[in-house]
């Protein structure tokens, strides 16, 4: 602060006059200086020249008085002046902090909404799946119940119609017991008349066996029930398909577009996604849903004739994917790429599909054409964070300047057969 000017200033408190009296002596104090000065002293001498003063109350200086008055006005006004501009500057701070959590908390509403989003489509999802699942057990529990009908009703005709003959044959019999019995009990003279064709009568009824159940007559139970869900499970096979690696859309760059079953992926227009920090915004790529760092993992990338990919293993890094990237890739032609060196490799026939193999044990990543059944690169490597599957167009906008059809074309990881084996317990 600025020194008070000499005029202004009480040569007691040292400080600007405060109600200001002037003494005969032309000195002047602060009343209250003065006054604290003469307490209790038998002369009121001034307290600088220590001439002594007749008059009880000094005179006040109102000159003086304004003067100083109009001097503290001003010093305040300077201070306070000084402390605005201070406080202004630590509040820019926070005013640019509340912006900043402004835009943040705009962002979270989004990402709540993307949230509910994910949510609603996942449950369509899971309800789809179960429809088709639920769908086919009923198909195969109707045709099942209808085999089983058909073999009833088959099987109860055939055994009607045995019925029906030995029907008859009881019918045929009867009336041959009977006619035969009237006969014995006849008159000699008609007996005798009669007896030549009562006897063949008898004799055309030859005493056949007793009818059998023909085999297979029952119902084949075993044949309905054995392995039953065994069976439907083993069938249900082929509407599954298993895939080695899932994709995770929380990955995917806002310009790529993933498949229902997580398993493909191309290029589309952007979409608002939330910036989470799984998320790669620096190249068209997305991650595996899984990360690697034990054993072994092998998965086939349909790359068809797209020019512009990447394929390989990456550490989970938001920005700058290349840093931790490990694979091949094709621009200009086939490369090794690793975050150390690039290498060219020659490929004899361009693979449609990339065997990509995985051992993290012994520190090796493999990439072979798996319908040639050709090795087109090993990077020995001890890798020290957990790898995850990557799969990227190169440059995107490389892309644009493509047709339509290689745009929209996926890279799309290969399902595995499913196969149901058994073996003893
Ligand atoms: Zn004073
Ligand atoms: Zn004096």
């Amino acid at each position: 602060m600025a020194p008070i000017p000499e005029d202004l200033c009480c040569p007691v408190c040292q400080d600007v006059y405060r109600d200001p009296v002037i003494l005969p002596c032309n000195h002047r104090f602060c009343r209250d200086c003065v006054q604290s000065w003469w307490a209790g002293k038998h002369k009121r001498e001034c307290p600088v020249c220590k001439r002594i003063s007749s008059n009880k109350n000094p005179t006040v200086s109102l000159a003086l008085k304004t003067m100083c008055e109009a001097y503290l006005l001003k010093r305040d006004r300077r201070a306070s002046e000084d402390h605005r501009k201070k406080l202004q500057e630590a509040l820019e701070p926070l005013k640019e902090k509340l912006k900043d959590s402004e835009r943040v908390k705009v962002k979270f509403d989004k990402t709540a909404d993307h949230i509910r989003v994910q949510a609603r489509h996942t449950e369509r999802q899971i309800k789809e799946q179960f429809k088709k699942l639920h769908q086919f057990l009923e198909e195969e529990e109707e045709a099942r119940l209808c085999a089983l009908r058909e073999e009833e009703e088959q099987k109860s005709q055939r055994m009607k119609e045995e019925m029906e003959a030995l029907s008859r044959e009881i019918a045929a019999l009867s009336h041959t017991v009977r006619d035969t019995e009237d006969e014995l009990r006849a008159e000699d003279v008609s007996f005798l008349k009669n007896y030549k064709a009562a006897v063949e009568r008898v004799q055309q009824r030859p005493l056949l066996e007793d009818p059998q159940l023909p085999s297979g007559a029952l119902i084949d139970q075993a044949k309905h029930l054995g392995n039953l869900s065994f069976n439907i499970w083993n069938k249900m096979k082929d509407m599954v398909s298993y895939s080695p690696v899932i994709l995770d859309p929380n990955t995917v760059h806002p310009e790529f577009i993933l498949s229902e079953d997580l398993t493909c992926v191309r290029g589309g227009e952007k979409q608002q996604l939330p910036d989470n920090p799984e998320r790669i915004e620096d190249s068209w790529s997305v991650l595996g849903s899984e990360g690697f760092n034990s054993g072994t993992h092998t998965w086939d990338v349909q790359v068809g004739d797209i020019s512009n990919w990447r394929v390989g293993v990456s550490v989970q890094r938001k920005r700058n994917m290349a840093s931790g990237f490990w694979g091949i890739e094709l621009h200009e032609g086939y490369v090794a790429v690793s975050p150390s060196d690039e290498s060219t490799v020659v490929v004899q026939k361009n693979p449609q599909r990339i065997r990509v193999n995985l051992d993290c044990n012994r520190g090796e990543l493999s990439f072979s054409d798996p319908d040639t059944n050709t090795h087109i690169h090993t990077f020995t490597h001890t890798f020290t964070e957990r790898m995850f599957p990557f799969i990227s167009f190169l440059d995107c906008w490389v892309l644009y300047l493509l047709p339509l059809e290689s745009f929209t074309a996926p890279l799309k990881i290969l399902p595995l057969n499913v196969c149901v084996t058994q073996q003893h317990v």
